[in-house]
């Protein structure tokens, strides 16, 4: 017995990172999951890999956020389960930030949970109720200088989140985020896209930075987040809804005096 058995799940930025590992456990614990990101080449692959679907979603346009719900209902007849954790980061100093910048990040990770929400929402209530995950993030719940694009749509999603979890509580949809801290992914570790540079070796440096910062000593990985959002998504978190759930290795707990 699978933990998702039976359910259609929906995972936005699927085809590589945190996505990929939620959609790999996902299937593993019986979801039918839609795979559904911009990089269609990665994502047709890994959903040919473990025979799911594949959609071309780019979270920020409404008709295809239409589609891609057509598309999944014409191939499993339901969808029951939503993670959006499509995202993109900028570095900027705030007066730096030049306003389309600023909104392309706001269109990306704030309006593409929004609509994701908007859209799937209600065919989720349609088949009975069922779950949806936001990707927020450790900067959502706390400031970090340099990412302020970022941060704002990561603070805003998490008050999307409880938003919404009080809408659609009596539909039966759960909604709550996850926030992680530094994870080992090409977002981080923009090494994993460079074929001329050493990923391990990239997160090795990665792992000796947070060192200092992070009180469990290394940057989390993918598939830690995946579990997360598996808890969510499945009945295990039956009685929890429009939380963030903060997953960073110790980083928000506090500083160190010595
Ligand atoms: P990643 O860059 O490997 O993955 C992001 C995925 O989103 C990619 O597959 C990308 O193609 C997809 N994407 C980007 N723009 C899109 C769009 N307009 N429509 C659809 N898909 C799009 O990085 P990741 O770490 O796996 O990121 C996943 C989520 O986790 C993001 O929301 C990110 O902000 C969040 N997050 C990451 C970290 C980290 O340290 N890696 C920390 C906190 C939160």
């Amino acid at each position: 017995m699978g933990k998702l058995d039976g359910r259609v799940v929906i995972v936005t930025g699927a085809a590589r990172g945190q996505g990929e590992q939620e959609t790999r456990l996902f299937a593993e614990e019986g979801a039918k999951v839609v795979v559904a990101d911009v990089l269609d080449d990665q994502g047709e692959a890994l959903a040919k890999e473990l025979g799911a679907l594949y959609a071309h979603l780019d979270v920020s346009r409404e008709d295809d956020w239409r589609a891609a719900v057509a598309a999944a209902k014409g191939a499993y007849g339901r969808i029951d389960g939503l993670v959006n954790n499509a995202g993109i980061l900028r570095f900027n100093k705030l007066v730096n930030t030049p306003l389309e910048e600023f909104q392309q990040v706001v269109q990306v990770n704030q309006v593409g949970v929004f609509l994701g929400i908007k859209t799937v929402a209600p065919e989720i209530a349609e088949a009975g109720g069922g779950t949806i995950v936001n990707t927020a993030s450790y900067t959502g719940v706390t400031g970090m200088a340099y990412v302020g694009a970022y941060s704002a749509t990561k603070h805003a999603i998490v008050g999307l989140t409880r938003v919404a979890a009080l809408e659609l509580a009596g539909k039966g949809i759960r909604v709550n985020a996850v926030c992680p801290g530094a994870i080992d992914t090409a977002m981080t570790n923009p090494a994993q896209l460079d074929p001329n540079a050493d990923p391990v070796k990239a997160a090795e440096g990665l792992d000796a930075y947070y060192r200092k910062l992070v009180p469990l000593g290394r940057v989390g990985k993918p598939e830690e987040v995946a579990r997360l959002a598996l808890f969510l998504t499945c009945d295990d978190s039956s009685y929890i809804t429009g939380q963030p759930f903060v997953i960073d290795g110790g980083w928000l707990a506090g500083v160190s005096a010595l």
